[in-house]
């Protein structure tokens, strides 16, 4: 349409490249085929050779997964992307595809777990180097490049504490030594944060959570310029197939047209939580980056449009006390997902980071009695009187 590139988020993500089919459908219609037919023998040499534009196969590209890679473009502002089967497999192909055997990755410790095992892990073993830093400290990541540093790799907020890395500033650092910088900006929602625009040449997104929102299917999404994804994932895609089922494209979609309420309603409320918790006599410690009391509030102001959906939050009386708050809750669900329409909660010291020493969960401010909170749709009074009905059992 003339005007698309005019468009707010909340239109885009209802209208943006919309795909009519000839039955001039009012929903995205849902492509479940695996290939595609050619009316000729020529036509099919003609697309394989790349002379005639048209589908192939659905692990190459596919109609309805080809709208949620162009929906997905217009709102975080880049010019292509991938979509991707889980925000897992988005993650590692975005790193993978980066470097080669010799090189040596950067990255921030406070890393989503399975992050955290491709980085120390699975890269070693390809022979690329990492180092792990204080991702809040500027000084580390200088300290830690190397002649054959080609790679940054941040989270922000970061899981579980919501520490904030200064994304402008470690994407300086890193166009000094022509390194790219990657973002796995799942936390902020591509709604609060703009990776790209502070400098981050590549942004990586779980769908599985705000995007779908709804707990339904996992996704993921690499987003970068049209020339990184050509010389770096295009053949990878077509021979690895990380691909995204066309079945969830079409829930992601559904999910984005209502992305900017849940993600503006979950954020309000989350606000509201974090300053009840604040005042709270069985909560030793808030950390909420909406709040002017978070320790980079200043970053915050910078780099974030919004305080994110998620409170973290330490419950007095250690880990017996955390396990009698979580129990008693009634309408909050125990689960390590986030980003859903119902409240879950987690306690990451014996669920997404039990694998972690105890020093090194206290190196990223985990303790026996912090809880991670993601804030649903419920009614922001019912979800506090869920809370503190909860808390009095600490
Ligand atoms: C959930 C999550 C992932 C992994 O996504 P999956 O869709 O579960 O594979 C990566 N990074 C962050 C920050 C996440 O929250």
């Amino acid at each position: 349409m003339s005007n698309e590139k005019t468009w707010k988020p909340a239109t885009q993500l209802v209208h943006g490249a919309t795909m009519r089919s000839q039955f001039g459908e009012t929903s995205e219609a849902m492509y479940l085929t695996q290939g595609f037919v050619y009316d000729s023998s020529e036509s099919a040499e003609a697309r394989f050779k790349g002379d005639e534009p048209g589908f192939i196969y659905s692990r190459y590209a596919n109609p309805t997964v080809d709208v949620f890679e162009k929906r997905m473009c217009a709102l975080e502002g880049a010019e292509d992307a991938r979509a991707t089967a889980s925000g897992m497999a988005a993650i590692s192909a975005a790193l993978l595809c980066s470097v080669k055997a010799g090189d040596h990755v950067v990255a921030a410790r406070a890393l989503f777990g399975s992050c955290r095992w491709v980085v120390e892990t699975l890269m070693p073993k390809y022979g690329i180097e990492s180092t792990l830093v204080d991702g809040r400290d500027m000084a580390q990541w200088e300290a830690a490049v190397r002649p054959n540093t080609k790679l940054f790799f941040l989270e922000s907020p970061t899981n579980p504490t919501l520490e904030v890395v200064d994304i402008a500033a470690v994407a300086k650092i890193a166009d000094g030594i022509g390194a790219r910088v990657v973002v796995d900006n799942v936390f902020a929602t591509p709604l609060q944060q703009k990776p790209l625009e502070l400098g981050a040449h590549v942004v990586v997104y779980s769908a599985t959570k705000h995007i779908d929102g709804q707990g339904r299917c996992l996704g993921g999404i690499i987003l970068s310029d049209k020339k990184w994804i050509d010389e770096n994932l295009h053949d990878f895609f077509r021979h690895t197939g990380p691909s995204l089922s066309p079945f969830n494209a079409w829930t992601l979609l559904k999910g984005l047209e209502t992305l900017p309420l849940r993600v503006k309603q979950q954020t309000d409320s989350a606000l509201r939580i974090a300053d009840h918790l604040a005042a709270h006599p069985k909560v030793s410690r808030v950390i909420y980056p909406g709040r002017a009391d978070h320790p980079q509030a200043e970053i915050i102001a910078r780099q974030m449009s919004g305080g994110s959906t998620l409170v973290c939050f330490e419950t007095k009386g250690g880990k017996p006390g955390a396990f009698a708050f979580q129990n008693a809750l009634e309408i909050v669900r125990i689960s390590n997902n986030l980003g859903d329409a119902k409240s879950l909660i987690t306690h990451p010291a014996t669920t997404t980071h039990k694998n972690l020493t105890e020093d090194a969960r206290a190196d990223l401010g985990i303790s026996p009695g912090t809880v991670r909170l993601s804030v649903g749709l419920e009614d922001a009074g019912d979800l506090i009187a869920d809370l503190d009905r909860a808390l009095s059992k600490v």
